[in-house]
C-alpha cells in the first residue's frame, strides 16, 4: 500500500514527523548567525548524547566516511592497528586499514558471539614495545546482532597506555549507554540514519584529548576529512565546508526529542524491544543468531529462519504487510532475517512486526508454534 512501508531494518531507521517537517525548510547559509545559533545547540546536545565534555564534530558523510575520518586523522602509514573482527562491519574497518597501508592485525572471533575481550587483552599485554597504535572496535555489530563488551575492551586499551580506541558506535549510540569519558574512549563514530531518528547523510565523531595528541604526528593523507578543520570551525559554531543544512535542521529537532524522552528512557525502550523480539522469536520456535542474551544488540535481532527460507519470509512481509526487514550479508545471505528496532520505534511497532511475522510464517506453511505464542511472549516483555 502506498506510503505504508514500515522500516524494521537497522538503518536507515524511521523518521518522526517533526523531524521530517524540519527538513522541509528553506536552506540558510552556513556562515549565518541563524545557522550558528542552531549549531551551538546541536554541539551541546551531541556532547550530552556522547556523555562527554570533549569535541563532537559533525560531517556530511555516511558512517563509513566517519570511520575513515577516525582512521586517517590519528594514524600514520605502517602503524600497527588491532581490529576486533566478528562481523561484516568490523571486516570493513580492517579492509579500510589495509587500504591505507596500516599494519592491520585482525583479532578474529566467531560471528554471532561477542568478541572475547581476553584475546584483545593478551595481544595488548604482549606488545611491550608499544607498537600498537589503535584498537578498532565495532560496538554493535549490525550484521550479526551482537553487542561487544566495549567497557571491558576500553579498560584493556587504557592499560596498554599508547593505543587509541577507535569505536564504531553507529548502531549503539542512542540505543545503549556509551559513556565516552567514563570509559576513556578516544574516537567514537556514529551516523544520522541509525539511533538519531534521521535520514542518512550526517556523521558524528567524538574525539578525546589523547586522540588529538596523536593527530599532531599522524601522517595519513586527509583533506575533506581533516578533523582539525572541523574543530576550528566548531568554535564558531559552524563547519569548514557546506554541510547538509537541512539535515542539521532535522538533527536539532531529533536531539530535542531525545533529550525530552531522556537517555535512561531511551535505553530502557531499546532494551525492552530487544527482549520482546527475542522472546517472540524463541516462542515461535525459530533460533536467534546471537544466542547469548548478554551479547544481544539493542538495535537489531538476527533470526535464523530455517526451515523457512529467509528471503521468502522477507518478501512475504514486504508484500503482504508493508514491513521491511533486512536480510543476511555475505555467508548469512538467505539464512537470516534481521529485525531492526533502533531509533524511532515504539512498543506498537514491535507488536505489529511480531504479528506480521507470525502470520507470514503460518502462510508460508510453518506450523511449529501455537498461533499467538510470539505475540504473547512479546507482550509480556513489553508490560514488564
Ligand atoms: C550502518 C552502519 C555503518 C555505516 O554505514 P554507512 O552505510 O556508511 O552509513 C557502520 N557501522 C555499523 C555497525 C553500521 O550498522
Amino acid at each position: 500500500m502506498k506510503d505504508k512501508l514500515m522500516l524494521m531494518i537497522p538503518g536507515p531507521t524511521p523518521v518522526p514527523e517533526s523531524v521530517l517537517s524540519a527538513l522541509g525548510r528553506h536552506p540558510i547559509g552556513h556562515r549565518s548567525a541563524d545557522f550558528s545559533t542552531i549549531m551551538a545547540q546541536v554541539f551541546t546536545d551531541l556532547k550530552w548524547l556522547h556523555q562527554t565534555i570533549h569535541d563532537v564534530l559533525v560531517l556530511t558523510a555516511s558512517g563509513t566516511g566517519i570511520m575513515e575520518a577516525g582512521i586517517v586523522n590519528f594514524l600514520s602509514p605502517g602503524d600497527r592497528v588491532l581490529v576486533c573482527c566478528n562481523g561484516k562491519f568490523a571486516e570493513r574497518w580492517a579492509d579500510m586499514c589495509d587500504a591505507y597501508g596500516l599494519d592491520t592485525v585482525r583479532i578474529n572471533g566467531p560471528w554471532g558471539e561477542a568478541l572475547d575481550p581476553e584475546t584483545v587483552r593478551v595481544a595488548l599485554e604482549a606488545d611491550t614495545a608499544k607498537r600498537i597504535k589503535a584498537v578498532v572496535i565495532t560496538h554493535s555489530e549490525t550484521s550479526t546482532g551482537v553487542i561487544n563488551d566495549l567497557g571491558t575492551l576500553a579498560r584493556h586499551i587504557k592499560a596498554h597506555g599508547t593505543a587509541l580506541s577507535i569505536v564504531d558506535a553507529v548502531t549503539s549510540l542512542g540505543a545503549i549507554s556509551v559513556p565516552m569519558d567514563e570509559w576513556g574512549l578516544d574516537v567514537v563514530a556514529s551516523a544520522s540514519q541509525k539511533g538519531y531518528m534521521m535520514p542518512p547523510g550526517l556523521g558524528f565523531i567524538a574525539v578525546s584529548p589523547k586522540a588529538w595528541q596523536a593527530y599532531e604526528t599522524a601522517k595519513l593523507p586527509k583533506f575533506y576529512l581533516d578533523l582539525a578543520k572541523y574543530r576550528t570551525e566548531a568554535v564558531h559554531h559552524t563547519t569548514p565546508f557546506t554541510p547538509s543544512i537541512n539535515l542539521i535542521f532535522g538533527l536539532q529537532v531529533a536531539l530535542e526529542m531525545m533529550k525530552s524522552e531522556g537517555s535512561d528512557a531511551i535505553f530502557a525502550r531499546h532494551h525492552r524491544h530487544k527482549t520482546a523480539v527475542r522472546a517472540a522469536v524463541r516462542a515461535v520456535g525459530l533460533s536467534l543468531y546471537a544466542q547469548d542474551d548478554a551479547a544481544a544488540s539493542p538495535a537489531v535481532t538476527a533470526v535464523i529462519t530455517q526451515p523457512v527460507a529467509a528471503e521468502r519470509l522477507r518478501s512475504h512481509l514486504r508484500k503482504h504487510f508493508d514491513i521491511a526487514l533486512a536480510g543476511g550479508q555475505d555467508s548469512l545471505e538467505g539464512k537470516i532475517v534481521r529485525i531492526g528496532h533502533l531509533g524511532f520505534v515504539s512498543d506498537r511497532d514491535i507488536l505489529t512486526a511480531i504479528s506480521a511475522l507470525e502470520a507470514s510464517l503460518t502462510e508460508l506453511g510453518y506450523a511449529s508454534f501455537a498461533p499467538g505464542a510470539g505475540i504473547s511472549a512479546a507482550s509480556q516483555c513489553l508490560a514488564a
